[in-house]
């Protein structure tokens, strides 16, 4: 650009130096003309003072007209070298950088974080199937949804991060000293905004897109080698099933990985079928040893590394707030299955959804949880929720208005794993809730250890005199279903019952 600038200058000094001449000729002409004609032959003797008086009043009358040619070629010139640039260095379709650009910025970048030590992360993102989409539905609407994908890449961009089309369906995000987790992030972003619907002109579909990630300078100090790293790792993330991510391997402790690992395959499989679902644990009445409800409990079969213990995943769905989206489908499945079953004429047994503190936290929490419900045309009855303690001492004023909204709506609430949180029990009073549920771990000793009766017995007690009703968790052997029985708690659950069951075993056993 300074170069072009330069040249340009020059050339417009060229330009002005030639006027300048003109202008001394024409006034050298003008001279001897307008001397001979408006004052005679008398006019050469008059000197050199009349001489330089119409000189300087030539120059009065061009100089600016020579500095207004000069200023409108020269803003001319800029304006169709800007242009020029442009064309060489932006993407004409989506208007962000192309490769070219792209790749000069990456140059400085890299010379920064090899300097500072900071580093920086290239995200290079390839939209999955995208010649489908212009193989079946034309390189219009190809090109539109190519426009549409920049649009979202440039979206979700930060400060200080460039995005550029390199070609085709590929773009490229650079994220100037990003942690590991920070490039993580984006990706997760990039890959959220990039599915969201596309409605164009009447069609409606829905676009994916495989990341690959590369950290510099751990994954290459130079633009081919750079590019070489997330190109391998796009190519990963392409041949595990698309629509992910990945990051080249030598950026990462295996830690680290499997954490991001299971975070991303997670993502996905939010978006397949059959990998995760629910299964049901009954909840029995002491008193009449009869089903009374079922907790749904998720699941989760990895393609390749098998069962998944929820606990290993969801708090990791947790701190990725994907937690907020698998509580969606959990409570869905479940209206789905309540209705499947009213359909196939069983008799309904209410369900519980475990609800975590994040997503309680969200604002719309209730108002989101109870459209669930009108969608599916289920009662509130049927649904119920069950929090933990420590997602009532989290913003608890808050917590506890969205509580008591949906209990006026008729939704029962389920104090879980009681006696694991920090809650003096005196505040059992003043919660909004149905029941609580009391930890196995102080269930797990209650026939042979006389103290843990006894605390037992004084939780139960305690909570009825609230008039809370009181579940006993994992009530493993009869002789634990005795003491629960004889203190009279009301509920119970555990393996000496049933184990979680499928949808299918509920129906044969219970409805
Ligand atoms: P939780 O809510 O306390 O669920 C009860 C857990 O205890 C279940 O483990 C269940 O299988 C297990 N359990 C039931 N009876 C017995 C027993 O007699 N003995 C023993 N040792 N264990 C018993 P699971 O399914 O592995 O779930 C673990 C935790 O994961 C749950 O604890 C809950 O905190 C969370 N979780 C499960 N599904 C969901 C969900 O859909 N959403 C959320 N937010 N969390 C969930
Ligand atoms: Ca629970
Ligand atoms: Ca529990």
């Amino acid at each position: 650009m300074a170069i072009a600038w330069a040249e340009d200058f020059k050339e417009q000094v060229k330009v002005f130096a030639v006027l300048l001449l003109i202008e001394v000729v024409v006034e050298v002409v003008s001279y001897e003309w307008l001397g001979d004609h408006l004052f005679g032959v008398a006019w050469h003797s008059h000197g050199i003072v009349e001489y330089l008086v119409h000189s300087v009043w030539l120059m009065i009358v061009m100089t600016p007209l020579l500095f207004w040619y000069v200023r409108r070629q020269l803003r001319t010139q800029s304006r169709l070298h800007h242009d020029l640039w442009q064309m060489a260095h932006y993407d004409e379709l989506t208007g962000l950088p192309n490769r070219r650009l792209a790749f000069t910025n990456m140059k400085e970048f890299l010379s920064d974080s090899v300097g500072s030590g900071h580093p920086m992360a290239v995200l290079l993102i390839d939209l999955d199937r995208f010649k489908q989409v212009n193989d079946s539905l034309g390189h219009d609407v190809g090109d539109e949804v190519l426009k549409i994908a920049a649009g979202r890449v440039r979206d979700v961009l930060g400060r200080g991060e460039i995005a550029a089309r390199l070609g085709g369906d590929e773009f490229l995000v650079m994220i100037p000293a990003a942690s590991t987790e920070e490039a993580v992030q984006a990706a997760n972003l990039l890959l959220e905004r990039l599915q969201e619907k596309i409605t164009w002109n009447g069609y409606e579909f829905y676009l994916t897109a495989s990341i690959g990630i590369a950290l510099c300078p751990v994954s290459g100090e130079t633009v081919s080698s750079v590019m070489k790293s997330a190109d391998l790792a796009m190519y990963e993330a392409k041949r595990d099933g698309k629509n992910r991510w990945h990051i080249h391997m030598e950026a990462l402790q295996e830690k680290l990985y499997s954490t991001f690992r299971l975070e991303n395959d997670l993502r996905r499989a939010l978006h397949e079928q059959n990998e995760l679902f629910l299964e049901f644990q009954p909840q029995m009445n002491v008193g009449t040893n009869r089903v009374d409800s079922l907790e749904a409990l998720i699941r989760w079969h990895h393609p390749t590394l098998g069962l998944i213990p929820p606990s290993e995943f969801i708090p990791i769905a947790e701190d990725s707030g994907l937690i907020v989206k698998i509580g969606a489908l959990v409570l869905q499945t479940a209206c789905a299955q309540l209705n499947e079953w009213k359909r196939q004429n069983k008799s309904i047994l209410p369900i519980g959804v475990n609800v975590s503190q994040v997503e309680l936290a969200q604002q719309d929490f209730v108002e989101k949880f109870l459209h669930v419900l009108s969608d599916y045309d289920i009662d509130t009855s049927l649904v119920f929720i069950e929090i933990t303690e420590t997602s009532l001492m989290k913003n608890e004023r808050e917590v506890r208005d969205k509580l008591t909204q949906l209990r006026q709506r008729g939704i029962h609430v389920m104090l879980d794993d009681f006696g694991n949180g920090y809650n003096s029990l005196g505040v059992l009073r003043q919660l909004p809730i149905d029941t609580v549920k009391i930890d196995r771990t102080f269930v797990r000793d209650i026939h042979s250890s006389v103290a843990d009766r006894s605390l037992f017995s004084a939780l139960v007690h305690l909570a009825h005199s609230f008039s809370l009703t009181v579940l006993a968790e994992g009530v493993e052997h009869q002789q634990q279903l005795a003491v629960v029985s004889e203190e009279r708690c009301d509920q119970y659950q555990g393996y000496l019952f049933s184990r979680p069951i499928t949808a299918n075993k509920v129906a044969i056993d219970y409805l």
